[in-house]
């Protein structure tokens, strides 16, 4: 039971130095969480700055989305990202960089059965990366972005999520002061911030 919405929601100045110092990869939700913030819907520039830092220090940078597979093919080649978990965990997209490049054949992907994001971050953190749930964040903001914050030891929410945690039985761990993007920057900002 859930005493109240905000109790379990520190500010991210709380998170210890030294568990932000064990994360190796940011997995995050584009829509209202990296998209979005200071009354837009589009992608802040600081947002966008903050995607580059974290990759360029070497996170392992994993947007999480619902986005169908079209988006995501942009994505995983047009952002700095080490790949992107689209249409709700049904795949994961990542560019095998020791090949050359190759000209495009179509694809037509189809698949029955339970998916979810949350199963799908879990397979290829064991798959491509070895690294486990306490050494990963999540970013997100809203109920569909709940199976993260239910299981992973450090979550944050961009400060929109404040609007959707009545409806939520598991709240993320720490909240952003800044909505969206911003909040994403700002949380960006935090984890670089104790490597220096
Ligand atoms: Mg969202």
């Amino acid at each position: 039971m859930i005493s109240n919405a905000t109790d379990r929601c520190r500010p991210i100045e709380a998170i210890p130095d030294s568990e932000l110092r064990a994360i190796k990869a940011v997995f995050f939700d584009i829509d209202d969480t990296f998209s979005g913030g200071e009354g837009q819907s589009r992608i802040l520039p600081q947002a966008y700055e903050a995607l580059w830092r974290l990759k360029r220090a070497g996170y392992v940078v994993v947007p999480v989305t619902g986005r169908p597979a079209g988006w995501c093919d942009f994505i995983t080649r047009m952002w700095p990202v080490t790949g992107v978990v689209g249409e709700n965990g049904a795949f994961f997209s990542y560019l095998d960089t020791s090949k050359k490049p190759q000209k495009l054949s179509i694809h037509v992907n189809a698949w029955f059965g339970k998916y979810d994001k949350l199963a799908c971050v879990r397979r290829i953190l064991s798959t491509f990366f070895r690294i486990d749930f306490p050494n990963i964040v999540y970013i997100g903001d809203s109920p569909n972005d709940e199976p993260f914050f239910e299981r992973l030891p450090i979550t944050v929410g961009v400060a929109n999520v404040y609007g959707f945690l009545g409806r939520m039985k598991h709240h993320p761990a720490y909240v952003t002061r800044g909505d969206g993007g911003q909040g994403f920057a700002e949380f960006a900002e935090r984890l670089l911030g104790v490597r220096k």
